[in-house]
């Protein structure tokens, strides 16, 4: 609790409540705040009831969210304020904050995943107890849910459709004077002095959450963040051609930063229209398909544990344990599955078309229920977002919304030369692989005793045999789809 006199004698006192949104600049709701209030009070939540629930006490995200949290309140250290931390039950924490600083209102972003909608309802129940309002903003995508929709009224359920009425509609925006991608720029001076959050502390160690550090294969924050996109900006126009090749650095990596809000969504956006490429546009799609699945998920929030199409909630999936936990461990005999799968078992990072490839393979391959595959792929993304995870699964498992037809089955092995022809990600990843030419690494079980031994990888031994017959698994597949239809 705060030593010193911290209530306001006069004026108006927001305590703006940062989640996924950690950065001063073009924050939405950090912005109105400063132009509504006379005294800004900061704060973050170190929330228990995700907490808790992590088993890895190195879990990546934490380490990402604590550093980010300490650059935040360097940046507002900056300015003559600070950053309270706490560590708690928002539902809690946030009306006891509010009462001690006698605050008018709390101000935050929208946050649209189920979890967060019943916090967010239930911190604004007990704060109007109170006699206080909690007011949220958009800040998290361009469009919300209800924002693009079908003249009906109905959402769109196919992607291109919803595409050209959410590009039709920013332009429209634009010509009477409002673009939604305008920046929100924060009034700094009307932040609280860190005299008024005395008593606060420092920010809790990640011992004291009970965690360790873990390495991160980027920079957190938001310093980190812009220098990533203004990296990113000059390889825009090479994206269209070239974003599909795991080994070459071309795709942004900004998935971490926007799904902390260590950059804001209306930058990259911006970005991306200022740049008139084909590889811009591209890029733009991606940002929306972000928000087509951010919109599927406010609109229909079964998906979480239920096919969207739900004829194929039915599937009595076959697969077994076993190969579960090959997959898992990348030791399924396919190349290309098990570097993916590896690098991130080490790392937290996966290539889009490596998650279409490993996701696909594990629901048509393997035969496995699409949800332990993104239960597992949850519990180790570092940019885990609930909609786009669960949008990319059911794409690749065929029982989402616009998704990938169930008979269209990726060749892991085609991909695999198509994507990755020379093998050079696959020796990075599978070692043992190293030494066998780019004719054989895409499919070793090919490979004679002779090459075996020059490569000095015998299969069997060294690496494992394929653990399933593609061409065999595919017909499987399709007839477990056809039975539903
Ligand atoms: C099975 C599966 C699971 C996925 N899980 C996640 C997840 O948990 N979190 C996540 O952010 N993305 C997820 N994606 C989407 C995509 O793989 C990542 O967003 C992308 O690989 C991140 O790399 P990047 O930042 O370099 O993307 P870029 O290619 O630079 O794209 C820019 C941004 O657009 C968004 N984006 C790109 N592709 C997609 C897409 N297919 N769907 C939705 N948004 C997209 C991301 O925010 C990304 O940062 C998943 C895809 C699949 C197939």
């Amino acid at each position: 609790m705060p030593s010193s006199d911290h209530t306001s004698s006069s004026g108006t006192t927001i305590i703006f409540w940062f989640r996924r949104d950690l950065r001063t600049s073009d924050n939405s709701g950090f912005a109105a705040a400063t132009a509504d209030a006379t005294r800004v009070v900061p704060v973050f939540v170190f929330d228990r009831n995700f907490l808790d629930d992590l088993t890895d006490q190195h879990d990546r995200r934490v380490s990402f969210i604590h550093e980010s949290v300490k650059e935040l309140r360097a940046r507002l250290r900056g300015h003559g304020s600070n950053l309270i931390v706490l560590h708690g039950d928002p539902l809690q924490a946030i009306p006891e904050l509010a009462e001690a600083f006698d605050a008018d209102a709390v101000y935050t972003n929208r946050d649209y995943e189920p979890y967060a909608k019943l916090r967010d309802d239930a911190v604004a129940r007990a704060l109007a107890k109170q006699g206080r309002n909690l007011r949220s903003f958009k800040d998290q995508v361009i469009f919300e849910g209800k924002e693009v929709e079908k003249a009906d009224g109905e959402p769109y359920r196919v992607f291109t459709p919803y595409k050209k009425a959410w590009l039709r509609r920013i332009e429209e925006e634009e010509f009477y004077g409002s673009p939604p991608d305008m920046p929100h720029v924060a009034d700094l001076s009307r932040l609280a002095p860190a005299s008024h959050m005395q008593g606060y502390g420092d920010p809790w160690s990640l011992k004291d959450l009970g965690f360790k550090e873990s390495e991160l294969w980027l920079t957190p924050g938001e310093a980190a963040a812009l220098e990533r996109l203004a990296d990113f900006i000059p390889r825009m126009a090479r994206y269209k051609e070239e974003r599909d090749f795991p080994q070459r650095n071309v795709t942004s990596g900004l998935s971490v930063h926007l799904r902390f809000g260590t950059i804001s969504v209306r930058e990259c956006v911006r970005a991306a229209r200022a740049v008139r490429s084909e590889g811009a546009a591209t890029w733009l799609s991606e940002l929306i398909w972000r928000e087509f699945y951010q919109m599927i998920l406010d609109r229909y929030p079964f998906i979480v544990n239920h096919a969207f199409q739900q004829q194929y909630d039915r599937i009595a999936w076959p697969g077994s344990d076993a190969h579960f936990e090959a997959w898992c461990e990348g030791r399924t005999g396919y190349p290309i599955v098990d570097a993916a799968m590896r690098h991130f078992n080490a790392t937290g990072w996966m290539h889009n078309r490596l998650r279409m490839i490993v996701a696909m393979f594990l629901t048509k391959d393997l035969l496995v229920d699409w949800r332990r595959g993104a239960e597992y792929f949850a519990a180790g993304l570092l940019d885990f977002e609930l909609a786009s995870n669960n949008g990319g699964w059911q794409w690749s498992a065929s029982t989402g919304v616009d998704a990938a037809p169930y008979f269209r089955i990726f060749n892991p092995v085609l991909q695999s030369r198509k994507f990755d022809a020379e093998g050079a990600y696959i020796r990075t990843w599978v070692p043992e692989l190293r030494a066998f030419d780019s004719r054989d690494i895409h499919w070793p079980a090919d490979a004679d005793m002779l090459a075996q031994r020059e490569a000095g990888c015998i299969l069997g031994e060294d690496y494992p045999f394929p653990i399933v017959d593609h061409a065999e698994q595919k017909e499987r597949a399709i007839a477990l789809f056809a039975s539903q239809d």
